[in-house]
C-alpha cells in the first residue's frame, strides 16, 4: 500500500479554514483530519478532542519536551501544534491527512516533509477578512488588529506553498482543493521523486 498525501491547508485567521476544512471532511470522508493542540481557550461549541486538545501551557511544553509534537508555533499568544504519532500512523495506513496550520508551523511541516501538499487559502481581499472576523465576533479589538497583522505576514510567506486557493465561496473553493488532491493522486511522479532528482 502506498503511502498517502500530508496535505497543509493554511491562509491568515478569518478566512475561513476551519469552514472549507469541515465542509472537505463532509465531501471525503476517508480524508483524516489531524486534530491540534493549543493553549487558547474553547470557543463556544468548541468540543475537546474534536476541534483542538485543549490543553494547559505545562502540558503542551510537557508534549514539546517529550518530542510528541510534529511541529508548533506560538500564534498571537498561544501555543499550537500537531500530534505527531497520529500523522505518521496515519500515513503509513495510506490514507491522506490535513492538516490546517499556521504558516511557521506549516514551514517546519515542509522541512520534515517536502513531499507534503501545501495549500494557502486567500480571502477575495484584506477588507472581506477584516470584515469576516470582525462578524464572527469571537474576539477584542486588540485581538483583531494583531490578526490582521499576522494575516499580512502569513501572506507573504504564500510563496512557499505549491497552490493558492481563494476562498470566494465555499463550494468552488472545496471543489478547487478536491482537484488539487485528485491531481495529486494521478501524479505520474510523485512530488518525493520530483525532490530527489533535482
Ligand atoms: P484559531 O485560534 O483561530 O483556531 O487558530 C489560530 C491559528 O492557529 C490558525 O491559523 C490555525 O490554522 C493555526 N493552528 C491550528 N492548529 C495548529 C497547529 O497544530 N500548529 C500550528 N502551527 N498552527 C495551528
Amino acid at each position: 500500500m502506498g503511502k498517502g498525501l500530508l496535505i497543509v491547508l493554511s491562509g491568515p485567521s478569518g478566512v475561513g479554514k476551519g469552514t472549507v476544512c469541515n465542509e472537505l471532511r463532509r465531501r471525503l470522508p476517508d480524508l483524516v483530519y489531524s486534530v491540534s493542540a493549543t493553549t487558547r481557550n474553547p470557543r463556544l461549541g468548541e468540543e475537546n478532542g474534536v476541534n483542538y486538545f485543549f490543553k494547559s501551557r505545562e502540558q503542551f511544553e510537557e508534549m514539546i519536551a517529550n518530542d510528541q509534537l510534529l511541529e508548533f508555533a506560538e500564534y498571537v499568544g498561544n501555543y499550537y501544534g500537531t500530534p505527531r504519532d497520529f500523522v505518521e500512523a496515519t500515513l503509513q495506513s495510506g490514507k491522506d491527512i490535513i492538516l490546517e496550520i499556521e504558516v511557521q508551523g506549516a514551514l517546519k511541516v515542509k522541512s520534515k516533509f517536502p513531499e507534503g501538499i501545501f495549500v494557502f487559502l486567500l480571502p477575495p481581499s484584506l477588507d472581506e477578512l477584516k470584515g469576516r472576523i470582525v462578524g464572527r465576533g469571537t474576539e477584542n479589538q486588540a485581538t483583531i488588529d494583531h490578526r490582521m497583522s499576522v494575516a499580512a505576514d502569513e501572506i507573504g510567506l504564500m510563496e512557499n506553498y505549491d497552490y493558492a486557493v481563494v476562498n470566494d465561496e465555499i463550494d468552488q473553493a472545496c471543489h478547487r482543493i478536491q482537484s488539487i488532491i485528485v491531481a495529486e493522486h494521478c501524479k505520474i511522479r510523485p512530488k518525493c521523486e520530483e525532490i530527489a532528482a533535482r
